[in-house]
């Protein structure tokens, strides 16, 4: 299960510029995956302003940002490229040097298990991996995956369960929603304030739920954690907003308090960094080490700006770099789609 996957290049990033990049390299024929730490694909556009209109891309007036994630993952389909999501890329090493010219000179492993060797490297990190903000009790650390859960879980496991969402969130709110509809026993809406960041539609809806009963309200911050003797976690303990202190009894804790970008392991990898961006030259967006690139929001150099459409054409040179290193011996030509038959062979139009 845990053998390594092997392939010429991997993608850190299914945001834009790297699932573009993605179709660069495949493209120029580089076997390639991707990994990202999200569920999904998409990156920022897909995170921050999914339902948001995109004005400045090339030849589409206008594009939403999940409209942009779907095309993307579109354009990239017939390239069969693997796409490994909910996969945070903790580490990245150098392996020894080897004689033979073809061997993978990189390892990469995720904190869901998977190792991949490589000759290749893109960082398409953005502003780094989102993750879910956590509760600022870190005892709470110890029921993360039994009680405490960041990510969806299948519905049956919150039947019969007394469940407190936690976070003033879309996210939470629909999640407070959808368990009051579902058969769990009993739904409170953890917050510290009575205000939501959420649309008055949905505010309404909530707001009726919690008239009717369906849903409690429960405004204040957790301070600590109670448990019982046998170690489960059995209430939070609340500081309220008009200063008490309460318990409140639980089964299941959902915080869904947002998602915060960090670009965490990528920072402690050896590359030159210039106030958080990895340094890169401009013809191949090379980082300070061979074999490994950076392209999108995570670069820096001069001049740079980070809109989407300059990194589609770093992504575009960076393509061209990797293809010509792994085939030094090559002459990596430059082909139009609109006449090159082995590029219409791989995106299957001919
Ligand atoms: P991102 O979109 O940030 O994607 C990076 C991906 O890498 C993320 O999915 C992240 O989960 C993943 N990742 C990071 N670290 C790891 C790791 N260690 N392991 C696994 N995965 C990892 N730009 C425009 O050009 N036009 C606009 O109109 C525009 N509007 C915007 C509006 C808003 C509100 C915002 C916030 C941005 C806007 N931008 C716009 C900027 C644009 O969204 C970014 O330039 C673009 O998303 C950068 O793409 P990227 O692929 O480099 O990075």
């Amino acid at each position: 299960d845990n053998a390594p996957l092997r392939t010429d290049a991997v993608v850190i990033g299914a945001g834009p510029v790297g699932l573009f990049q993605a179709f660069q390299l495949g493209l120029q024929e580089v076997g390639v995956h991707v990994v990202d730490g999200l569920p999904y694909a998409g990156g920022q556009c897909a995170a921050l302003y999914p339902d948001k209109y995109i004005y400045d891309l090339p030849a589409l007036p206008g594009c939403s940002g999940e409209e942009l994630a779907q095309r993307l993952l579109q354009q990239l389909a017939p390239l069969r490229v693997p796409v490994h999501l909910g996969q945070v890329v903790s580490a990245l090493e150098r392996l020894p040097a080897d004689a033979d010219a073809r061997s993978p000179r990189f390892r990469l492993q995720t904190d869901g298990g998977l190792t991949f060797e490589c000759r290749a490297v893109v960082i398409a990190a953005g502003v780094g991996a989102f993750l879910p903000r956590k509760v600022p009790v870190p005892e709470l650390q110890a029921w993360e995956g039994r009680q405490v859960y960041y990510h969806d879980l299948p519905p049956a496991q919150w039947v019969g369960q007394r469940v407190v969402v936690m976070g003033g969130t879309e996210a939470a709110a629909r999640l407070a929603l959808t368990l009051a509809q579902g058969n769990a026993a009993h739904v409170t809406l953890l917050h510290r304030n009575d205000r939501f960041v959420i649309d008055a539609p949905l505010d309404e809806e909530l707001q009726s739920a919690i008239g009717a009963g369906w849903i409690r309200l429960c405004l204040g911050q957790p301070v600590g954690a109670i448990a019982t003797d046998d170690g489960r976690l059995e209430a939070l303990e609340i500081a309220t907003a008009d200063d008490r202190r309460l318990a409140l009894p639980l089964d299941l804790l959902l915080p869904r308090l947002g998602l915060s970008p960090r670009l965490g392991p990528i920072a402690e990898w050896g590359l030159a960094l210039e106030r958080k961006h990895l340094v890169v030259e401009t013809a191949g967006y090379q980082t300070s080490e061979p074999g490994i690139h950076a392209v999108g929001d995570v670069n820096t150099y001069p001049g740079k700006r980070k809109l989407i459409v300059c990194g589609f054409h770093e992504a575009t040179l960076a393509a061209f770099a990797i293809a010509q290193a792994l085939r030094p011996d090559e002459r990596i030509a430059l082909e139009y789609t609109t006449t090159s038959t082995r590029l219409q062979r791989l995106l299957g139009v001919v």
